[in-house]
């Protein structure tokens, strides 16, 4: 196996302060997922809690209770199920904490628990990309651990449903490819932009503190949300806009609420609500 191009500590502009010697198989789904909201989390160190981040935490913490050791790959037995098992590989600087690991005939296969549901393909149930880049990494670290590793599972608690996929030479290569980059875009320091008008950003724990749409506005000025025309030219289209999507709540306290019809009323009860 050829030398993973790893960053020199020293040279970082960021000098790799808070940045962990591994990175974890996680923050490639972070890194699938968003790059910005892999930079906010793994290199600014910034998590928001979100109910899905709460209820796959409970989940995970159910399954480390039941942590078991996983043999050495040349002493495994026929059939072995060993929980919540961490594994690196040095060559790329990553490493993986495995809900599951089933044995069975001498080959190993990471099962990976997830709270959503899977993708719909065209043809059957798929893995999200960041799900598949995340398993992908524990069959490296497996692999390079000396075990025979061919395919991984993701089980999907909502639906109950687990998604199998090989790790075949593009997979493995694509997700060397994945971790490569995220090593370089911690390395340069710089946070990446936001998504354009992404169908993630709703559902993403950050959204709060990234701002995406908000950013972009204020990145590209006033001016450059309309279509820019030449003199003569007559407008066939409308010209383009882009809105700013409120995907925040706006704060609502102190704000001043006018009761403008008679017989509406407020009232309060308990102590955090008004009612
Ligand atoms: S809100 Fe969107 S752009 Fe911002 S970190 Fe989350 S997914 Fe990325």
């Amino acid at each position: 196996m050829g030398a993973f191009p790893l960053p020199n500590a020293s040279e970082s502009p960021l000098n790799r302060r808070d940045v962990p010697d591994y990175l974890p198989a996680r923050m490639v789904n972070e890194f699938a997922y968003c790059e910005r909201l892999f930079f906010y989390e793994w290199v600014e160190g910034l998590f928001a809690e979100s109910a899905d981040t709460i209820e796959g935490k409970v989940q995970h913490a159910r399954v480390d209770e039941k942590s078991t050791v996983l043999p050495e790959a040349a002493d495994l037995a026929e059939s072995i199920h060993a929980r919540s098992v961490t594994l690196a590989s040095e060559r790329l600087r990553v490493i993986a904490k495995m809900d599951l690991v089933e044995a069975e005939g001498g080959v190993v296969t990471p099962v990976d628990y997830k709270h959503g549901r899977p993708r719909e393909g065209p043809n059957s149930l798929e893995l999200w990309p960041s799900d598949r880049a995340q398993l992908a990494v524990q069959g490296i670290v497996l692999r390079e651990n000396g075990y025979r590793c061919e395919e991984g599972i993701v089980y999907y608690r909502k639906t109950g449903q687990r998604v199998r996929v090989q790790f075949d030479g593009l997979l493995i290569a694509e997700t060397e490819e994945l971790i490569r980059q995220a090593w370089a875009t911690a390395e340069r320091g710089e946070i990446p932009p936001p998504l354009v008008d992404s169908p993630k950003c709703p559902g993403c724990s950050l959204v709060g503190i990234c701002l995406p749409d908000e950013t972009l506005r204020a990145e590209m000025g006033e001016t450059a949300s309309f279509e820019q025309l030449a003199l003569f030219d007559s407008p066939r289209r409308k010209p383009v806009k882009r809105e700013v999507r409120a995907l925040v709540t706006p704060r609502s306290e102190l704000k001043p609420l006018y009761l403008n019809t008679q017989g509406f009323r407020v009232g309060k009860s308990g102590t955090a609500g008004a009612g």
